[in-house]
């Protein structure tokens, strides 16, 4: 089957395999229906024919954000053309999707994860989060991680890893968070300057985004008509995973 044949409705069936399914909560909608107006809607657009399955995405961002093992802010998944051809697997990167209707938001107990209002980044609070592990349950994309305090032996005794996350630069301690918390991709939003902006030619732009060699992520402001990724969905068909689950992911896929 050739790739330009695989269907929307086979993607989706096959992307979603597997994950953990969930129920959203009716009034998500309608509490992101009253929410101020936004300065930005960030978010990516991956081409699945550029995908290469590399996974110098995955190594980018955990060397960005020293995430200990077990931790990954994005995967790559291989799944076999629909149809059952082995010519050439669909790659598919998976960040968090910054969904527009998160439901792991609703679930946390004491507040701790929340989506900002200014640019729609769904974060984890470390200094609150209690480590129930609700949001991990709760996000239908697998896409939140729980930090069990595990390190990589190779790492020296003396100079433990320090994580520029949400510009907090924790140096990783036993005991202290993020050891103990929910962790998730945060679009790297530790490289906005002070008024929320990413710029691609500096280098202020998502590891995974500027270290792909297949150049099959794009990101920016999906309310912005120039964007590059305004134009790519305008120009391209694309899906977003388990739509039916209303969730709105703010990531979406090229066929
Ligand atoms: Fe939450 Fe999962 Fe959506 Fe990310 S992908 S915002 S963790 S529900
Ligand atoms: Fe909230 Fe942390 Fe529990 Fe997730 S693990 S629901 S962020 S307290």
């Amino acid at each position: 089957m050739e790739e330009s044949a695989i269907s929307r409705r086979d993607l989706l069936k096959h992307a979603a395999a597997g994950a953990v399914a969930t129920s959203i909560v009716a009034n998500q909608a309608v509490a992101a229906a009253t929410m101020p107006p936004r300065k930005h809607r960030w978010g990516m657009v991956i081409d699945t024919q550029r995908c290469v399955g590399c996974e110098a995405c995955v190594i980018a961002c955990k060397v960005e954000n020293q995430t200990p093992p077990g931790v990954y802010y994005t995967v790559v998944t291989h799944e076999p053309l629909p149809g059952g051809t082995t010519d050439r697997p669909v790659f598919m990167t998976k960040p968090c999707f910054h969904c527009e209707n998160p439901p792991c938001v609703p679930v946390c107990p004491v507040h701790a994860t929340y989506k900002r209002e200014s640019d729609g980044i769904v974060v984890v609070d470390y200094d609150r989060c209690i480590g129930c592990r609700y949001c991990i349950v709760a996000c239908p994309y697998a896409a939140r991680y729980a930090d069990f305090g595990d390190d990589y032996e190779f790492l020296p005794a003396a100079g433990a890893p320090v994580s520029p996350e949400y510009k907090q630069y924790r140096v990783r301690t036993a005991g202290q968070s993020p050891i103990g918390n929910a962790r998730k991709c945060t679009f790297c939003l530790h490289l906005q300057d002070e008024s929320g902006n990413y710029d691609e030619a500096s280098g202020r732009w998502p590891a995974c985004a500027k270290t792909c060699t297949g150049h099959a992520i794009h990101f920016g402001d999906l309310d912005d008509p120039g964007s590059v990724v305004s134009r790519l969905l305008r120009e391209r068909n694309a899906i977003r995973l388990k739509e039916e689950l209303g969730t709105k992911p703010n990531v979406f896929y090229l066929l």
